[in-house]
């Protein structure tokens, strides 16, 4: 027992010269979902990722202790204080992550949407836009359309997932991945606009059968690595 606890310890700890982790925020709350989410991460031994959820996630300045923030949340940041972290995080050359129905939160917050993700899930409809539509269990075959360290290793591939549709797409986005999917946008992966900070946008991710595609995990893991800048 207490050799075998040993043994994961020393396989545990960094090797002298090694790189230190990649620490990450996980934010989540607003919405429900799989536990299989969080084997997304696993196997990838760069990480050290703290699950923060809502409505605790923003009430500190992350500066200091976060360097990629991987959002699976749906809820608006709206406090003064809440606002001003994510803010103050985002303006600060670091890394962020926004999956699947993170897309939906902070869909009123221009800057949020404008000049950090380039990209917005309407809720609701919106000057002259329509509410943004979704459709759960479908076969979605998905390609890349750029070269970019987020699709390093990636080629086409079919996942089984849920796909949104009528999204706002700034035009400053760099697309990554692509599908033609009739109930879905185009642009199913890409890069933020923010000028500063590095953004990483994957849309998709909803259930257990993205969560476990090896090509879903291999794309996440990319995101953190790439918005972290190793
Ligand atoms: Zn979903």
């Amino acid at each position: 027992m207490l050799r075998r606890e040993f043994v994961a310890l020393v396989a545990a700890a960094p090797a002298f010269g090694e790189e230190p982790p990649i620490r990450v925020q996980l934010t989540t709350g607003g919405h429900a979902h799989d536990i299989s989410f969080y084997g997304v991460f696993e196997g990838d031994r760069a990480l050290r990722i703290d699950v923060n959820p809502h409505p605790s996630a923003f009430r500190r300045d992350l500066r200091k202790s976060v360097d990629v923030l991987v959002m699976y949340d749906m809820v608006d940041v709206d406090g003064e204080k809440e606002r001003s972290n994510l803010q103050a995080f985002v303006e600060a050359d670091k890394g962020l992550v926004v999956l699947h129905h993170a897309l939906c939160g902070n869909w009123r917050w221009k800057w949020w949407y404008e000049e950090v993700v380039g990209g917005r899930y309407l809720m609701g409809d919106d000057a002259g836009m329509k509410k943004s539509t979704f459709k759960h269990d479908v076969d979605i075959a998905v390609k890349p359309v750029a070269e970019h360290p987020v699709v390093k290793g990636v080629g086409p591939f079919t996942v089984f997932d849920e796909t949104y549709k009528g999204m706002w797409l700034s035009p400053k986005s760099r697309v990554l991945l692509e599908t033609d999917h009739p109930d879905g946008d185009r642009a199913v992966a890409w890069i933020g606009p923010h000028a500063k900070s590095r953004v990483a946008v994957i849309q998709l991710g909803h259930g257990p059968e993205a969560h476990r595609h090896p090509v879903y995990r291999r794309l996440v893991s990319n995101a953190i690595h790439w918005a972290a800048r190793r």
